[in-house]
Formats: C-alpha cells, structure tokens, sequence
C-alpha cells in the first residue's frame, strides 16, 4: 500500500493522531519505495538532465503519491530579524552591519511587540526570529525575548534561532549546544529554522563564509534538537560557488540525518541573491535551474515530508510553478521580510494573490495548520 492508495478515512485518523502531520502518509511512501531510492550518482545525473519537463513529471508523481488531496499549502508568517549586527560578515551578505555602523539595530520591546501583534492581527501564528551574530548581548537577553514574546503571545510559534546563531551561542557562552537549546526551548522556542546551512561542504563555506559553523556542527545542531524531540526545517542556499556534486552532498547530508533523526519536518532550497553583496559580480541562479534543483530534491529527500518552494527568491509565478516541481507548500505571505530584500530582491503578495495562483495552477490552497 502507498499513500496514493490511502483513503480518506485513514488519512482522517493519521492527521488526527499526528495533529495533521504529513509524516504519515509519507512513511507509509517510504516503505513502499525505499527499495527505489536515488542514489547520489543518479541524483546527480538528474540535476545535469537538460530534460528538465520529465525530472519535473517525476517530481510531482511522487508529490502527487504524498499529498493525492490536491490541497497546497502556504502560511502567514514575519520574519523578525531581533539584530542586523553580525561579526561573521559572510560573503554573500547585504544585510549585515558592524556594532558601530549608523544603521545597526537591535530591536527594542515596544518595536518587537508591535510587529507581534499586527502579525496576530493579520492571521498570523508563527513567526521567524532570526538575527544576526550579536557580539555583545547576554544569553539572558535572548532567554528574556522569548519569554516576553510568549507572555504576550502564548499561541504564537517561535520558529527561530537557526543552527549557526546557536553554535555561535554555545561559544560564546562556554555552554554545550545542549544546554544552549534546552534553555531556549525552557524560555519558549518552538522550532527551529534550517537557516545557515547554505551548502552543507566546508570548503564551499570556507570561502564564502569563513567564520560560520562547519557544516558538522550545522547538522550536529539539528541531530540534538531532533533527539531532544524538536522538529525543524532544513534549508540549502545554492549559486554560490559550489559544484553540482557540492549540491548533492549537502542533500545527502539532509537525508543521512534525516534517515538517523525524523526531525526535519521540510526541505526549503532557494538562491543566492548576490545583489549589494561581495559576490555582485556573479550570474543570478537562473529559475530552470532552481526548478531542476527543486525536483532532485523531492526525488533524492524520500524522507523528509514537505519540499518548499521559495516565491520570496523566484517570485510568485515561479513559485507557483514550483508546485508541480515536487514542492507542496509555497511558504509564507511574508509580513515582513529583510534579508532577500537587502540583496534587492523583493516580492510581495497577498493571501488573495497567493490563493488564486494557487488555484490558478490547478491545486487547492489551504492555509497549513502545521508549522515548518
Ligand atoms: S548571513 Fe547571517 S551569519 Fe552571515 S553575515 Fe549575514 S547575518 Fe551574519
């Protein structure tokens, strides 16, 4: 049995029992078809295929085993950048600044509650806190945020802190990664973001990004989290100036920890936007190419339930073409988004506008429940 066969009823069951996980359905997939597995060196041959409509044909076969109900799903979310100020200065990035540049931040209370509250105000329940590495703020402060957030908000989601912001904190405060996200967690974070992996290969990151964490420690951060029973999301930023075989070990990584964990509850690939950033001169990842990418990639991570599609980087029309790529989610209407923005790319849309290119395209949007 797989889950094109499952009926309406046992789906009913499984969402109710799972809180309306897809990881049911997908396991039942699994089963059936790990016998059929992709294996690096055919991943990697689909990602050279020039015929781009088959590897898209297979893609959203095996989407459309996963989710036969037709429905796709998007979320209203913020991306609250708490900090613009970083001391890693990675190469392809606009939005970072020195602690003493007129325009650094941190954001204040009054600010960060009113961004809070008109997020909750236009539907939304979860937010992405995310900010860059503070050389100066206690971990304190960060315990503190998450607490005020949550005396404020109880219903809100924290999806925040990715894997890099906590190797970070583990250094900086002489504290296991452990005990960093048991103390987060103990505050009030809820998931964590796949933020910061970029290409999981360390002589990629060494030259792009020379004082982020390894891709090691990226993972090792995901694999304690997952074991101490928290979910999140895993992420690949592509274009920069790895190797087609780069991109394949980085989904390879995902699916290894994934197979060992069951953690990561979805895969969101995206480009790099190289706008206003050291890497300026390079070629924009062109969209066939993201889409091939993004097909591999619901073929190769049999494991890892939902694949993403990024409208923020692509645009709406891409990112709705993303749908019938392997992706079953486009994301989130993005109440607030500044990072891509910094590297001059901005997309903005409604709930209306996403729900009618959804539909548009021959799906049924629906505004997921569960948080990625
Ligand atoms: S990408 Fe993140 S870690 Fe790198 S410089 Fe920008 S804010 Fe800092």
């Amino acid at each position: 049995m797989h889950a094109g066969n499952c009926c309406k009823s046992d789906r009913a069951l499984a969402c109710q029992r799972w809180g309306a996980s897809p990881i049911v359905p997908l396991q039942r997939y699994i089963m059936t078809f790990a016998m059929f597995r992709l294996t690096p060196a055919e991943a990697l041959e689909r990602l050279r295929s020039d015929d781009l409509s088959s590897l898209g044909a297979d893609a959203d076969a095996v989407t459309q085993r996963l989710y036969p109900d037709n429905v796709r799903t998007y979320n209203v979310e913020r991306n609250i950048n708490y900090t613009n100020v970083c001391v890693s200065r990675c190469k392809f990035c606009a939005f970072c600044r020195n602690e003493d540049d007129p325009d650094a931040y941190v954001l204040d209370e009054s600010t960060l509650y009113a961004k809070i509250d008109e997020t909750v105000q236009l539907g939304g329940r979860q937010i992405l806190l995310q900010g860059g590495l503070h050389p100066s703020l206690p971990l304190e402060w960060y315990e503190n945020l998450l607490r005020t957030i949550k005396r404020h908000h109880p219903l809100v989601n924290i999806h925040g802190f990715s894997p890099t912001e906590i190797v970070y904190f583990a250094d900086r405060f002489g504290l296991p990664e452990q005990t960093i996200l048991e103390r987060l967690r103990h505050a009030g974070l809820g998931s964590l973001p796949g933020g910061g992996a970029e290409i999981l290969v360390d002589h990629v990151r060494q030259r792009v990004s020379p004082k982020k964490a390894s891709a090691e420690r990226w993972l090792n951060v995901c694999r304690i989290w997952h074991r101490m029973g928290g979910r999140g999301s895993a992420t690949m930023m592509f274009g920069q100036l790895e190797t087609l075989e780069d991109r394949i070990t980085h989904l390879c990584r995902i699916r290894d920890l994934q197979d060992e964990t069951g953690g990561f509850t979805a895969f969101i690939p995206w480009t790099l936007q190289p706008g206003n950033t050291e890497l300026a001169e390079q070629p924009k990842t062109g969209s066939w190419e993201y889409l091939r990418l993004l097909a591999v990639s619901r073929l190769f991570l049999d494991n890892v339930p939902t694949v993403q599609s990024s409208w923020v980087t692509q645009g709406l029309q891409i990112g709705v073409l993303g749908l019938s790529f392997g992706a079953n989610d486009l994301g989130s209407i993005m109440i607030e988004e500044n990072v891509v923005a910094a590297a001059g790319t901005v997309f903005r849309s409604t709930e209306t506008a996403f729900c009618e290119a959804i539909c548009a395209a021959g799906y049924e949007p629906r505004r997921r429940r569960v948080m990625l």
